[in-house]
């Protein structure tokens, strides 16, 4: 085997080289690669290992409410002699398990497969072509490339270090990040955190950029081969299914506690026999507890998180999509998810010419002179982008920068070829410029680019005609003309240079931006996206207020938000304001300010403490390294999934697939209705079974009757025939005023006060109807028990079917169209409707079920016994929805 070594930190490049066979400029060719792809497998760590499916499905039965279930199902087996009860519940239990079980596997795998959507890529060169590839396809050997914001995606020797510095924090323990270069080690370096000329998979690059060769992959880096799992994007609980299963133990509590005094209260007054209280006590128990709710809630979520990736938005959190509905404030990056970052340069201004640049021609007239010479070496050496064959690669600025080279009649890979880089100060949101020390055959010079202001206070003298003149009042002007073309919505780079004196001399990093030549200004123009003006006006209405956060000047960034429609009348906050404010003169500005420039990354934490102060639910998107701490603060942190760093989208809860404000406005849209869809199963479910416990209760209570529904019956009603409706509410269509009103509170509980009375009307409701009918039928059936269970059986499943009517609208009438504009709801009833019909007469269901076959005229009283809650219910709510009270 070629790789034998261990120590790759102690050799030097060149016999790691040999090793590895693998050549540092054009790495390895494709069938190679391939070659050791099939020997060593794909470059991937496990990650926590799905649990497994037997393991899924026994989790199903760790649920405190099938706990009791079961415990009923085994008394009546084995004390009470109910065999067939006990043996149809458990398998009923089993069923529910099954299905639990086949949405939890399906909404995992869902899950799974979206977070390879958002797998990170790695940069290698092969063939000598630099390419973008999904990182478990590296191999040892392969020459990568990385930089700020990268994870590393495989275990490298580093071959180039330009100020790199990686945050090992997952292998070492230490936060601070680690400086590195590609110096050999003069000793053997024991622990990880000396072996500065190595980088391992799974740490992320902090500053800088680097090239190395790879020397292990998959499970033989070193995080493989401690198992450390990398943290991937929990699928913890919601806070809806927090609040379910604290409400499932408040159920079951309950459910013991009544239980258990209807079983004494029976005994005690009633005289009734103890098995015969048991059965009670066990219908009751049945009754109250929602079964199929857990499953249900978890299937509805997976499937609107699959929608949600249809349409871009990839959640990575499943609290994310609940929390979206709640959103009251939108914190959005300007370049590339309100503006196209399509980039391209229309205007260069030197010291006394202008160049006017359209459609990648110079529009104006021009000659070549040493001013320009000037400008275009310092906008495509320090200058990251590449423009190659088969592809362009880079920062859409520094891609515009080239175009315009070019436009402009100059050969940009013929000057980079004469020139060689020896040192750079990457391009650092916070310092908001970008500088290289390069060198030719006879000169040593230093480019720096960034924001004009910060370009033209380091700036001694200008570039004229004349040669290198003191900049004087020329700073004024180009201050002025940068205000000016901002105000116009561009974007301006400043540019400048810096000649040292003799070739040999040993410049310091910190020498490099003293003293500069101004050489001129780049006006760049990225266009908003054209449906970001929409998407604004939705938020309008929706109640959700944007707040722009740009590294931006104030007047480009206040000249974007007024394209696109946003409230310009709010403040304008600037980075260098925000910093001379109190937190409390903060937490005041906050309210009013729509847009925010010349930020950095850090004052993005300063902004959503503030807005989260408020009470704001903060949905802030980012995409660079520094913007990971201000992603985890905020409620929902939004990656990009097209320019953003790997560790911006590890920070994040969702990753935008295409960048795109309009992206999050629509996932906001997604968010509500789903959790609109969760809310009215929830309810639908509960009321149903309120209204299940209060007919046993009513019935056993006060009117001492015969019990009129079996636990095989009630347990039959909550899984199967409100079960399907109540999975087709979850895939409900959303309601029109969706995005017409403000955002929901994030305190609002499903069970609130008013939504617990509303789903106790709708309880009671039901119990009338039932009741009667149960009243009517013992009048008319009197020997006949099984019958007139078999009638209430029959008139709750059809109650509770005609109730989930109720659930298509908040406002609407139960008889307009929208009750028939859910295609799986109707399915749902008519497929409910057949089954009960089976259950009654087919005769071996008969058995299990301990039903009596129904005459013709027997349905008149159960659907007249149906359609009274559904009346009352509707009644209800148009009156309330009239008032304006809508839940
Ligand atoms: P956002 O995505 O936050 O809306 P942005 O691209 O405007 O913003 P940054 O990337 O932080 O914000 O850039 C801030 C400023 O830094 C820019 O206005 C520009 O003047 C300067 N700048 C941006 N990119 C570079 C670069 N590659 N080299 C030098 N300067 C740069």
């Amino acid at each position: 085997m070629f790789i034998a070594s261990e120590n790759w930190h102690n050799l030097d490049i060149k016999e790691a080289v040999k090793l590895l066979k693998t050549d540092l400029d054009s790495g390895l060719d494709a069938q190679e690669a391939e070659r050791r792809l099939a020997k060593f497998g794909l470059n991937a760590i496990k990650s926590q290992p799905p649990p497994s499916p037997l393991k899924l499905f026994i989790y199903q039965f760790n649920d405190f409410l099938v706990w009791i279930l079961l415990a009923a199902a085994f008394i009546s087996g084995f004390l009470l002699h109910e065999l067939n009860d006990a043996l149809a519940i458990a398998v009923i239990l089993i069923l529910n398990a099954f299905l639990g079980f086949r949405q939890e596997y399906k909404a995992e795998k869902a899950l799974e497969e979206l977070r390879s959507l958002s797998a990170p890529l790695a940069t290698v060169i092969r063939q000598g072509k630099t390419l973008e590839i999904s990182a478990d396809q590296l191999v040892p050997g392969d020459v990568i490339e990385f930089e700020a914001g990268d994870r590393i995606p495989a275990d490298s020797r580093i071959f180039v270090a330009k100020n790199l510095t990686i945050n090992e924090s997952v292998l070492t323990g230490e936060s601070v990040p680690a400086s590195k270069n590609e110096a050999n080690l003069a000793e053997k370096a024991s622990s990880l955190a000396d072996r500065t000329n190595m980088v391992y998979t799974g740490t992320t690059v902090q500053t800088g950029r680097g090239k190395a060769i790879v020397t292990a992959t998959g499970s033989q880096t070193e995080i493989g081969k401690i198992a450390t799992l990398i943290k991937e994007g929990g699928t913890g609980k919601t806070p809806l299914q927090a609040e379910l299963k604290s409400t499932g133990k408040a159920i079951a509590i309950a459910v013991l506690a009544i239980s258990g005094l209807v079983f004494l209260a029976g005994l005690l007054f009633h005289h009734v026999s103890a098995s015969e209280m048991f059965l009670i006590a066990v219908s009751l128990a049945v009754a109250a507890i929602p079964e199929g709710l857990p499953a249900a809630v978890t299937f509805a979520l997976a499937l609107g998180v699959q929608e949600m990736a249809r349409n871009k938005a990839i959640v990575r959190r499943l609290h994310a999509v609940e929390t979206l509905g709640s959103t009251s404030v939108i914190c959005t990056d300007k370049t590339g998810t309100i503006t196209e970052n399509q980039m391209s340069v229309h205007q260069i201004y030197l010291s006394d010419q202008m160049l006017e640049i359209e459609a990648g021609e110079v529009k104006s007239q021009f000659a070549k002179n040493l001013q320009l010479d000037h400008f275009v070496l310092a906008s495509t050496l320090c200058n990251n982008a590449r423009i190659e064959e088969d592809g362009r690669i880079g920062d859409p600025m520094e891609l515009a920068l080239l175009e315009a080279a070019i436009a402009s009649g100059y050969d940009f890979s013929k000057l980079r070829k004469e020139w060689t880089r020896i040192d750079e100060i990457p391009f650092d949101p916070e310092r908001k410029k970008m500088s290289v020390l390069v060198k030719s055959k006879d000169n040593l010079v230093a480019y720096v680019k960034g924001a004009p202001e910060g370009i033209l206070q380091l700036s001694k003298t200008i570039l004229t005609k004349d040669g290198k003149q003191p900049i004087g009042e020329a700073k004024i002007r180009f201050l002025e003309l940068n205000n000016r073309l901002a105000a116009q919505g561009y974007r301006v780079l400043g540019f400048a240079e810096k000649k040292f004196n003799s070739l040999s001399q040993k410049v310091e990093t910190e020498e490099i931006e003293k003293e500069l030549t101004f050489l001129g200004l780049a006006v760049i123009f990225d266009p908003p996206r054209p449906e970001a003006a929409e998407a604004v006006a939705t938020t309008r209405k929706a109640g959700v207020r944007i707040a722009m956060i740009t590294g931006d000047h104030p007047l480009t960034a206040k000249a974007i938000a007024k394209q696109i429609g946003l409230d310009t009348d709010l403040k304008t906050l600037t980075g260098a304001e925000l910093e001379n404010l109190s937190a409390s003169e903060l937490d005041k500005a906050v309210r009013d300010t729509a847009v925010y420039a010349r930020v950095s990354p850090a004052h993005k934490v300063k902004i959503v403490e503030a807005l989260k102060k408020q009470g704001a639910i903060v949905a802030m998107t980012g995409d660079g390294v520094n913007d990971a701490p201000a992603l985890k603060k905020a409620h929902i942190g939004i990656a990009m999934g097209e320019v953003g760093t790997d560790v911006a989208r590890e920070a994040a809860d969702m990753v935008l697939a295409d960048d795109n404000f309009a992206t999050i406005v629509k996932a906001i849209s997604q968010g509500r209705h789903i959790f609109n869809n969760l809310k009215k199963f929830i309810l639908f479910l509960l009321s149903c079974n309120i209204s299940e416990v209060l007919v046993l209760l009513v019935s056993v209570l006060f009117a001492s009757l015969p019990i009129p529904l079996l636990p095989i019956q009630i347990l039959w009603i909550n899984l199967v025939t409100d079960g399907l409706p109540a999975l087709a509410l979850g895939a409900d269509p959303p309601e029109e005023n969706l995005m017409n009103q403000p955002p929901r509170q994030p305190k609002d509980k499903v069970l609130s006060g008013k939504n617990s009375l509303m789903i106790l009307e709708q309880g009671l409701a039901i119990t009338f109807g039932v009741t009667l009918v149960f009243l009517l039928s013992l009048i008319g059936f009197k020997d006949h028990i099984s019958t007139v269970r078999t009638v209430v059986f029959t008139t709750m499943v059809l109650a509770e079917l005609f109730h989930s009517f109720n659930y298509r609208s908040s406002t609407k009438s139960v008889f307009s169209y929208v009750s028939f504009k859910n295609r799986f709801l109707l399915l749902a009833v008519l497929s409910s409707i057949v089954l009960q019909l089976l259950i009654i007469y087919m005769p071996f269901l008969q058995v299990i079920f301990h039903t009596a076959p129904l005459e013709l005229k027997d349905f008149f009283l159960v659907v007249f016994g149906a359609s009274l809650p559904l009346l009352i219910v509707n009644w209800i709510k148009l009156r309330r929805s009239r008032q304006k009270i809508i839940y």
